[in-house]
């Protein structure tokens, strides 16, 4: 069975969309019914095993939402999955927030006192959660990771880490290392991120739910109303980025990179942000870029799902300009869409796109000018690349293989 442009799979599907839940028999016209009995019968081995994950943000940012998904997959599979979040004041989020950026390459000021209110939520947290009776604990990012010191450990404890690691500043490395080398394994999005560690180093990358309202099929009618909702033009193509607000992802070069190539070409552009409830800087980006908003520059955050999947198959081609990213769930989005994406040259977009086949992969603001220029003109090109793309994260970015 074939899909089309949109990844539509056809009206014969819609009873086993239900894109409130994440079962593993939904995605047997996805990726075959030998791949769904292989999956079931591995997983018989676990039924009824506990697993934790645990990470700091129940909304916003591609952690929450692969675990939103992850773990009903989990449990369709007969494991019993649960997700806890753990709470901080704004002071631990801002200091945890410079540990991000630091891993992903900032200076940072790691005084005595930031690693005292660090550990010291952490210490709480763990007073609260319970984390005795798993047979498997997954510690997702740096936030939760020193939780792993207050617990005997009767079972793995793996650290997942969806950062792009590939060039960590030393300073919080180190810090951070201690208790990184306490779990059993540590899980990583590329193999560019492997570090110096005495535990083993595992790669996965991340993936997406294809029945989620974000990646459901939509038909016309429902993404142009979504459009229409939110007054965004239609009249000329859209080009489009959808991120937090947070200087890795590179709103300001987006808009640059517009205004170049609207000299040649007509186009709207739309930069759709959120902020994840563990992020305490992107309010103030979101901030600093109003001014730049035009006629044909539309700057808005809106927290709806059915938005960004419109959005993304609306466009002519989506951005993802980051100059640092884990993995960036939002370019396998797209691409499942059937949107050809213009992604940074960096960590785990280059996983994703092969540049000039499924998609570009950009270092500049004027490289990324001209590759927009070059797909806007191109409408051959734009339909290729994109089905190509549609084609990889079928293959490669569903949830089932992450499972
Ligand atoms: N997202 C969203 N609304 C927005 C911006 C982003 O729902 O306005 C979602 C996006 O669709 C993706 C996730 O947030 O599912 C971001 O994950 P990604 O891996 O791209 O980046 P992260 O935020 O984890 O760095």
């Amino acid at each position: 069975m074939s899909a089309d442009k949109n990844g539509n799979l056809g009206p014969d599907r819609e009873s086993k969309t239900d894109f409130l839940t994440c079962t593993v028999d939904q995605f047997e016209d996805l990726v075959g019914k030998a791949a769904v009995d292989r999956i079931l019968q591995k997983a018989e081995v676990f039924k009824g095993a506990r697993i934790a994950h645990v990470n700091s943000s129940l909304y916003g940012g591609g952690v929450a939402e692969i675990l939103d998904s992850l773990t009903l997959l989990m449990s369709s599979a007969g494991l019993r999955a649960e997700w806890k979040v753990i709470q901080g004041d704004p002071d631990y989020f801002s200091i945890t927030k410079k540990m991000h950026n630091a891993l992903q390459g900032d200076e940072i000021n790691l005084s005595k006192l930031k690693k005292t209110i660090y550990e010291g939520v952490i210490r709480k947290n763990s007073l609260r959660t319970d984390l005795e009776n798993f047979d498997m604990v997954f510690i997702h990012d740096p936030q939760p990771l020193p939780l792993v010191e207050h617990f005997q450990k009767k079972c793995p404890w793996i650290w997942r880490c969806h950062l792009d690691l590939s060039s960590p500043n030393r300073e919080v490395w180190e810090y951070l290392r201690p208790f990184i080398d306490r779990y059993n394994a540590v899980i990583i999005s590329g193999e560019d991120y492997r570090q110096e560690l005495t535990v083993p180093q595992l790669v996965f990358y991340p993936a997406i739910n294809p029945f989620s309202i974000k990646n459901r099929e939509m038909s016309e009618e429902e993404v142009e109303e979504r459009l229409e909702h939110y007054e965004i033009p239609t009249d000329l193509p859209i080009v489009c980025q959808i991120s937090r607000f947070d200087h890795w992802k590179d709103p300001a070069g987006v808009i640059q990179a517009f205004r170049i190539a609207r000299k040649k070409v007509d186009a709207t552009l739309v930069l759709l942000g959120n902020f994840a409830a563990d992020d305490p800087e992107g309010e103030t980006l979101y901030r600093s870029l109003l001014d730049q908003r035009e006629d044909r520059i539309v700057i808005m955050s809106k927290d709806d799902t059915a938005l960004v999947n419109a959005l993304q198959r609306a466009s002519a081609v989506v951005l993802q300009k980051s100059i640092r990213e884990g993995f960036g769930l939002t370019v396998a989005e797209a691409m499942f869409k059937g949107t050809p994406v213009i992604g940074g040259d960096v960590g785990g977009i280059r996983y994703q796109i092969h540049d000039g086949e499924n998609g570009f992969l950009v270092s500049s603001v004027e490289e990324t000018a001209d590759c927009i220029v070059r797909i806007l003109k191109d409408g051959d090109l734009r339909r290729k690349m994109g089905e190509k793309a549609a084609w990889t994260v079928r293959e490669r970015f569903l949830m089932t293989r992450l499972l």
